[in-house]
């Protein structure tokens, strides 16, 4: 008994240069950006830091800005595509067809009323 006093307040981490590792204490923001393809970005800044105007979209790489309702116009050099046009690009004509009958398909078998 007695002989554990000496040994408090001398723990690891309880010193006064512990503040070295409080980095992330600074509030951030999220800010929301908009491309052209609709994609959102909501990347985070120091709330004393100024927000960037435009935001590089990191899904598509066209430029995003802070109004959903008038997104940044993409840049001449690259192609403007909007969702439909990724949708169809992925499926041929073909594939779509079948997806489309195989559905309806399954639509007449599921459920027959007569
Ligand atoms: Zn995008």
């Amino acid at each position: 008994m007695g002989s554990g006093n000496a040994i408090r307040g001398s723990r690891v981490g309880a010193g006064p240069m512990g503040e070295a590792e409080r980095g992330e204490a600074a509030p951030r923001v999220r800010v929301s950006f908009w491309c052209a393809n609709m994609h959102e970005t909501r990347p985070s800044f120091a709330s004393d830091a100024a927000v960037p105007e435009l935001w590089d979209c990191p899904r598509c790489g066209l430029p995003a800005g802070q109004d959903e309702e008038a997104p940044p116009a993409p840049p001449k050099n690259e192609p403007y595509k909007t969702h439909l046009a990724y949708v169809k690009e992925r499926r041929s004509d073909k594939d779509g067809k079948a997806i489309l009958e195989e559905a309806l398909e399954r639509l007449r078998s599921n459920k027959s009323p007569w």
